[in-house]
């Protein structure tokens, strides 16, 4: 049972106005217990639409799975009753996003909102959750945390509330946990604790971890594997290790070169511009969908009509026809 998370040909759309349009594409990959697969990619290439499909917290009536397989912890999630996806919710998966603030209800205290997510669905003694919420402020390195459970959130600074979101994250001892730029709204060296915190946290608790960012840096520095996802689709994925090393899809390569923080400067800074913009959800081109960006692909046939399936070069899984051109 050592596999957390299951994507077979996962296809997630929004329903718009003109109809259900993919922005996850068939998508396949294994989550596995104490590992963290890093998901990347330019903004608008489905990272948050696919972390929320794998919670079960797609916005209801506006997004859903419209093909393929999604198993968590070996069910599939198409097959379960609301009382199970509710439970899977609540106690098998955490997640912490972006924002903090809005994260965090401004008008109660944080003991009162850590010692919720701790009961909720797991009654016991007052006081007994009370030391659980000390234990995992105290787990998050927020000093004090007796005096600080009776404040409220203003009164923290932003990296104290990212903390405080995956305290109340952990609070249920998660077995996957997901996180979708959890830091991107703080400072580079607030960024770098929470990281080492997030990181500390699930080898600890050997949960699964997927990450989402922008920040080809994190990648490189907290994550076991990394999938590269483009236009909805994964172009690229497999150890950190073997595609950064040897990035063989030409989008991964692009990213890479214009990450300055893999080569040591620039922490903590965006993905530079790659010229062109990606596709817009619903106009997908017919081939490759990188193919209008892609130098290896201009005057060749297969590229813009054909789009290609992720296949085995070198150590990682590869969505090129010509991944074996260097
Ligand atoms: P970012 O890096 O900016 O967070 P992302 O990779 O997380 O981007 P998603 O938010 O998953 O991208 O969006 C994928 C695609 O789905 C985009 O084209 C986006 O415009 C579209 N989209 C997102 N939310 C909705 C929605 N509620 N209704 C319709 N389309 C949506
Ligand atoms: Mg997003």
């Amino acid at each position: 049972a050592d596999v957390l998370v299951r994507a077979r040909d996962l296809e997630v759309s929004y329903l718009t106005d003109s109809g259900a349009l993919p922005a996850v594409r068939g998508v396949s990959f294994t989550l596995r217990r104490g590992r963290t697969l890093a998901v990347v990619g330019e903004s608008g290439s489905g990272k948050s639409t696919l972390l929320r499909a794998v919670g079960t917290i797609l916005p209801r009536g506006q997004a859903r799975i419209t093909a393929g397989i999604l198993a968590i912890e070996g069910e599939n999630v198409d097959a379960m009753s609301a009382t199970r996806l509710q439970q899977l919710r609540r106690s098998h998966i955490g997640v912490v996003f972006q924002d903090a603030s809005s994260a965090l209800n401004p008008v109660m205290t944080v003991g009162a909102q850590l010692i919720e997510a701790i009961l909720s669905g797991n009654p016991m003694p007052k006081a007994q959750a009370r030391s659980r919420a000390v234990e995992l402020l105290t787990a998050v390195q927020i000093a004090d945390p007796k005096q600080r459970l009776d404040q409220y959130p203003h009164q923290f600074s932003g990296g104290m509330k990212q903390r405080i979101v995956i305290a109340i994250a952990l609070a249920q001892d998660p077995d996957i946990l997901l996180a979708d730029e959890p830091t991107s709204a703080l400072d580079v060296t607030i960024q770098q604790q929470i990281l080492v915190l997030l990181r500390r946290m699930q080898l600890e608790n050997r949960m699964a971890m997927m990450l989402v960012t922008h920040d080809l840096g994190l990648v490189s520095r907290y994550a076991d594997d990394v999938a590269v996802i483009y236009g909805g689709r994964i172009v690229e994925t497999g150890s950190v290790e073997d595609v950064f090393r040897h990035p063989l899809h030409p989008y991964t390569q692009a990213l890479r070169a214009a990450a300055p923080t893999l080569h040591g400067a620039g922490e903590g800074k965006r993905l530079m511009a790659i010229t062109g913009d990606p596709p817009m959800l619903g106009q997908f081109p017919p081939g490759c969908s990188f193919a209008p960006r892609c130098s290896r692909a201009q005057g060749r046939a297969r590229c813009q009509t054909q789009a290609p399936a992720a296949r085995a070069v070198g150590g990682q899984l590869v969505a090129c026809h010509f991944a074996e051109e260097r």
